[in-house]
């Protein structure tokens, strides 16, 4: 694995484990040449999905593409990481779960939109008002008035 840092190719594992209730293997690398450290997760994938963007233009699915979105939303709200990390992995299991390898951007859009509704509404609110691209305040003021309170996780 290519370090980040220095783009040496010969990095150490440093420590291997269960990560996600076992959904994928969180492994530290240390990286000799340049002392820098980083962390790389392990999963199956199930298929390779592509995204047909609304434009119709196909593009392979991105996990850390929907990561980085997800993260953005969720900026300083009270959400412990591992549990963002383990909504990403739902997701993605979903959508691979679909039984289709071609993905509407608009299905994964849904999705996201719909769990993050249960796990946090300002999340939500981020999330969406940059998904749907809400032009006029009317448009978003509507939607953030037609938002339901966060459901409480039953856990
Ligand atoms: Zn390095």
């Amino acid at each position: 694995m290519r370090c980040p840092f220095c783009g040496n190719v010969d990095t150490q594992v440093k420590d291997s484990r269960p990560a996600e209730d076992h959904v994928a293997i969180r492994r530290r690398r240390f990286c000799p040449a340049c002392g820098g450290r980083f962390t790389t997760y392990e999963r199956v994938q199930l298929r390779d999905l592509v995204v047909i963007k609304t434009s119709g233009k196909r593009e392979d699915f991105d996990r850390d593409k929907l990561e980085r979105s997800i993260r953005i939303a969720m900026q300083k709200r009270p959400v412990e990481p591992e549990r963002i990390d383990q909504m990403i992995s739902g997701i993605v299991r979903r959508l691979e779960s679909m039984g289709e390898t071609d993905i509407p951007s608009k299905t994964i859009g849904a999705i996201v939109m719909e769990t993050l509704a249960r796990i946090d509404t300002v999340a939500y609110v981020r999330f969406a008002s940059v998904y749907k691209n809400f032009q006029a305040a009317d448009d978003f003021d509507k939607f953030v008035s037609e938002l339901r309170p966060p459901v409480a996780e039953a856990e």
